[in-house]
């Protein structure tokens, strides 16, 4: 009895949780979302099926809190670790100084912009540094430029990589985020374009430098 009500309040919890980050995307929402969820899954596991296989020795309560308890933590951390830690490490290569992106960085504090030696165009944002690459500014004119670098700042400035990130941790534990996330990921895209148009004035180099690495 004390399980089915623990049970059915963790369910509600997670899909309560689960809720209200679709509607303010906020990173926390989504944890604590994961947390009621990892917690559904130990309780129904330790309910259904160890209670359906005897439970020998405890082995399946044993094993149930190891994977969940442990398990799925230590994958989270991993997956930080490396898209946190690691990857932003990689790709700092060259500190750039183009006399046109100083006043830009300025928008937003503590922003940097790495060049990436690619002749692949693209560029992303982790945490609160820029990457471009070299291709990309092949590619573009000065005003695409800089409104690539307006859209990536815009990534910056609302936190996107954050998000991004846990969006990809909930594509991957939580079931019922599968089919959400990317709806996340357009408004985020949508957001950056919205900040980049907004200091340029105009949607024009936005939508030109997307059509450009459309075809790229
Ligand atoms: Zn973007």
């Amino acid at each position: 009895m004390m399980e089915t009500v623990m049970l059915v309040g963790s369910i509600l919890a997670a899909l309560l949780f689960f809720w209200l980050w679709k509607r303010t995307r906020s990173v926390w929402l989504a944890y604590a979302h994961l947390s009621m969820l990892t917690f559904t899954g130990f309780v129904l596991s330790l309910q259904s099926f160890c209670t359906w296989s005897g439970n020998a020795l405890g082995m399946c309560t044993w094993v149930v809190s190891k994977v969940l308890g442990y398990g799925v933590p230590i994958a989270v951390a991993l997956t930080f670790v490396f898209g946190w830690i690691v990857m932003p490490f990689l790709y700092k290569q060259r500190f750039a100084d183009l006399g046109f992106t100083h006043k830009l960085l300025r928008l937003v504090p503590g922003a940097r912009l790495w060049i990436v030696d690619t002749a692949k165009p693209y560029a992303f944002a982790l945490k609160k540094d820029v990457f471009i690459t070299v291709g990309m500014f092949d590619i573009l004119t000065k005003k695409e430029q800089e409104a690539v670098l307006l859209h990536e700042l815009g990534h910056v400035r609302q936190k996107t990589s954050l998000r991004k990130f846990t969006a990809a941790v909930m594509r991957l534990v939580s079931p019922v985020s599968a089919f959400y996330t990317h709806k996340v990921l357009n408004a985020e895209e949508r957001d950056a374009d919205a900040f980049a148009a907004s200091i340029q004035g105009t949607t024009r180099y936005v939508l030109s430098a997307r059509a450009k690495l459309n075809k790229a």
